[in-house]
């Protein structure tokens, strides 16, 4: 994950210094180059000559730099639009190489760490740094110590830690962020206590089993707040959110009339968090896929006994996913004691070029960006 980043830094960034020094370039060869031609004195036709050189010296190097501007740009967008087109070496230029966690990860690494919080108090709680996305609420480290956690619910992909002080933890893991669960050995989801690592931003000690939990973040765009627990749903990260896609209030008609007069792709309005909660990429290709629907299709557009369709895929789905993760913190095959990052077979996620999954189809998985995300589907049997 990281690499595709980095290559894709590395390539803006010489995008960014063509960009740049071009106009700089420019600006500083123009009124040289001016100045030439102002003082030749038209006398013979070799000075004409010089003239006309000079000029067609510096045309010459302004359709060099924006001819190179032009390419540049053609090039990062053909490879947006048609990534298949290029060759294996080009991978890490992608853009979408970086998934966040979603619901059923969010949900796993949940339960993961009920155990060892629900019901326990917070001893002692380290903050290492002012801010993660955002700057931590004031007196973080102060207002955890001491507070017993009541309950460890998930909204979305948000954890919940409810606290006897009447207040409530929010815990976002973002990209790279992850709960590391230590300590003193307390069946098998403990571990040794990990290496220091300077992305151990926050570390709480439970008291009783002294575990210790750590959130850890190098990429730091995920996020912690404090706010009282009779707010948590009017929080600036909860309040426009929709239904839980495992919940009551998510049903045939809620999503057929969520989707009506939609002119947004199907893809985007399943992303889309005021629709759906705790969706991301991953599961929403894997949701079209077991529906049957195109990624591309326009969610006012798909009839409504196929909207319908899809609330039991969706809940299938995160299900499956949820229960693949809840074996993986059995199996624990993480060793440095990280939760929720467990191995999953996707049937569509990933797997461009591949054969289409469903049985009696011969069709091949492609792979088209969507809002900068890139989709997974067959062309044969989604429609
Ligand atoms: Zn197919």
């Amino acid at each position: 994950m990281s690499h595709s980043l980095r290559g894709k830094s590395w390539f803006m960034l010489v995008g960014s210094i063509m960009f740049c020094l071009g106009p700089v370039v420019v600006a500083l060869v123009i009124p040289q180059e001016l100045s030439l031609v102002k003082s030749v004195k038209v006398e013979h036709f070799r000075d004409i000559e010089h003239v006309c050189i000079k000029l067609a010296d510096l045309c010459g190097r302004l359709t060099l730099w924006i001819g190179s501007a032009i390419s540049y740009i053609a090039l990062y967008a053909l490879f947006e639009m048609r990534p298949d087109a290029f060759p294996k070496e080009y991978e890490p230029w992608r853009s979408t190489g970086t998934e966040m966690p979603e619901l059923p990860e969010v949900e796993t690494v949940r339960r993961g760490l009920a155990p060892v919080m629900e019901g326990v108090r917070i001893v002692r709680a380290e903050v290492n740094r002012p801010d993660l996305r955002w700057p931590f609420p004031d007196r973080m480290a102060e207002r955890l110590t001491g507070g017993g956690v009541e309950r460890l619910r998930r909204r979305s992909k948000y954890i919940l830690a409810d606290l006897d002080t009447g207040e409530t933890l929010l815990i976002h893991l973002g990209m790279s962020g992850r709960m590391v669960v230590s300590g003193e050995p307390l069946g098998q989801l403990v571990h040794d206590r990990p290496a220091k690592d300077k992305h151990n931003h926050v570390v709480l000690t439970m008291a009783g089993c002294r575990a210790r939990i750590t959130f850890n973040d190098p990429r730091r765009f995920g996020a912690m707040d404090l706010m009282p627990t009779a707010l948590a749903d009017k929080h600036k990260l909860l309040a426009g959110l929709g239904p839980e896609p495992l919940g009551n209030a998510f049903n045939e008609a809620y999503l057929v009339r969520a989707f009506k007069g939609k002119n947004t792709s199907v893809k985007s309005a399943l992303l889309d968090q005021r629709i759906v909660a705790g969706l991301g990429n991953i599961y929403v290709c894997e949701v079209l896929f077991h529906a049957g629907i195109s990624p591309l299709r326009k969610a006012g557009y798909i009839a409504d006994a196929r909207v319908s369709a899809l609330v039991p895929v969706i809940r299938q789905v995160l299900t499956a996913a949820i229960a693949a993760g809840g074996s993986s913190l059995r199996d624990f095959r993480q060793a440095d004691g990280a939760l929720g990052y467990f191995q999953h077979s996707f049937d569509v996620y990933g797997r461009e070029g591949a054969p289409c999954r469903r049985s009696g189809c011969s069709g091949i998985v492609a792979r088209v960006v969507q809002s900068g995300r890139s989709s997974f589907y067959c062309r044969n049997c989604q429609r």
